[in-house]
């Protein structure tokens, strides 16, 4: 059976629940920039919350960062932004439009007849040229090129530029890693497919410092501890795949690189590169910065630059990647219903309770379930509407469970509890909620799209 998800169908739930929406609407919109709702900044802070935890809380040999956005000007030459950064790009003297030049066959044309820019007349495309990436602007009230900086276009550089301070008061000593999360903006030439690639978005990186013969065994566990991550949080095992790059593609510095693949509905995509980077960052912010960016192991008396695993992902590409992976729609006893089957860990809201009727102390008692609840979980309070869109509210926001306050609970302090995935109900005694709902929240999880192996 084809997939339910497809982007338009993911962009439409996303504006109906409110996740995610085009930025600056009511002037119009601005390309390719979006703003999170309230579900959509919940589902995001829980797949930057489970990256961190497998970071730092399950491991002891990474501590955390957050480095500003706007760093010193030479960190782009050292790292080689400000010279090789670019995309080759193209424009139309037709149509007036620029695209990616290395896109063109994934790009529609904006005029008839060409289906791609430069298919056929009148289609009249320039010469390819670079374009640098990085958005520039200036530091203080004086604009001249000396105050230029820019906004940082990946998460990674500020954690090179901090290696020696984090080694001097973390007591870690290589293999260890440095983790950082924050946005990053890249002048992206044809930025689209919703959040998969934007002009501002959010990064989760990695850098992992080893010594120099333990590079290639830390590049093999890294790629294989990002993918069990996804699969672990219930990306369907069919949908994601692991590509070595081809020799022609890596980066001069690097001897290894893969990406994790995703399925998505606009095909397999990028969703996050593992590199192995050698000691290319370190060597270079060393000579431009004049400071020795360098391990010394007093047990060996060895010196040397570690070299650097990293495994860069995106969290507005992952969240769509949860996303598509949840979406689904199904007939349940006649009516059709949308429901993301997200991992309940990624569930914006873990449970919603929902009295019957709006009277015979119902909305009380299902006010005090919520007290009860909320301190170990996100739990909504919703009594408008009829029970059948409220279910169909909440299976749309992809809360696992649903308690209902009824006739019943009045007399025995019990609730319906109802399963998002499998539609199963069952009574539950008020006292037992937080202990049951814990637990099932913590069990292992597959989504029941995953095709029987
Ligand atoms: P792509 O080839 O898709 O442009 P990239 O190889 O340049 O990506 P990296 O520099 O390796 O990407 O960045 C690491 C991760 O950051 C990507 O795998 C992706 O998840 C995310 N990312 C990069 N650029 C964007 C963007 N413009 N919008 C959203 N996420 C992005």
């Amino acid at each position: 059976m084809p997939d339910a998800a497809t982007m338009d169908k993911i962009v439409a739930l996303c504006k109906r629940r409110g996740f995610i929406f085009a930025s600056s609407e009511i002037y119009g919109g601005l390309g390719s920039t979006y703003d999170y709702g309230h579900y959509g900044v919940l589902l995001k802070t829980n797949v930057k919350n489970e990256w961190w935890r497998a970071m730092l809380q399950e491991r002891d040999d990474i501590v955390a960062l957050d480095s500003a956005i706007l760093q010193h000007p030479r960190t782009w030459e050292a790292s080689g932004h400000l010279a090789g950064f670019t995309d080759p790009m193209v424009d139309c003297r037709a149509c007036g439009q620029r695209f990616r030049a290395d896109h063109l066959q994934d790009l529609p044309c904006p005029r008839k007849p060409s289906k791609h820019p430069g298919d056929a007349e009148p289609c009249d495309l320039t010469e390819t040229r670079d374009f640098n990436l990085m958005f520039e602007t200036t530091m203080g009230p004086v604009e001249d090129s000396a105050a230029t900086v820019y906004l940082r276009p990946e998460t990674a550089q500020g954690i090179f530029v901090n290696f020696k301070n984090v080694l001097q008061f973390s007591r870690k000593k290589p293999p260890f890693g440095i983790a950082q999360v924050g946005k990053s903006f890249r002048n992206e030439i044809t930025p689209g497919n919703f959040v998969f690639r934007t002009r501002e978005f959010e990064q989760m990186e990695m850098e992992f410092f080893v010594p120099p013969d333990q590079a290639p065994e830390w590049y093999e566990f890294w790629k294989r501890a990002r993918m069990d991550w996804y699969t672990d949080l219930g990306l369907r095992s069919d949908h994601l795949r692991l590509r070595e790059h081809d020799p022609d593609e890596l980066s001069h510095y690097s001897s290894g690189t893969a990406d994790v693949e995703y399925l998505f509905p606009i095909g397999w995509s990028e969703l996050e590169g593992i590199a192995n980077r050698g000691d290319f960052d370190l060597t270079q912010h060393a000579e431009y910065s004049g400071e020795k960016l360098e391990y010394f192991d007093s047990q060996t008396k060895e010196r040397y630059v570690p070299h650097v695993i990293e495994p860069a992902a995106g969290a507005d590409r992952a969240t769509l990647a949860f996303l598509a992976d949840a979406y689904d729609e199904e007939e349940v006893d006649g009516e059709q219903r949308t429901v993301l089957k997200l991992h309940p860990r990624l569930a914006p809201v873990k449970v919603a309770v929902l009295p019957l009727v709006r009277k015979d102390g119902q909305p009380e008692v299902a006010r005090e379930i919520v007290a009860a609840l909320r301190g170990r979980m996100q739990t909504e309070y919703d009594e408008g509407d009829s029970i059948g869109k409220r279910y169909r509210r909440q299976d749309e926001i992809g809360t696992p469970f649903c308690l209902t306050v009824d006739h019943q609970t009045l007399d025995d302090r019990t609730v319906t509890v109802r399963e998002r995935d499998t539609l199963a109900q069952a009574r539950v005694a008020i006292d037992e909620l937080p202990e049951t709902l814990t637990a099932r929240l913590a069990a292992s999880w597959q989504s029941p799209k995953l095709a029987p192996a």
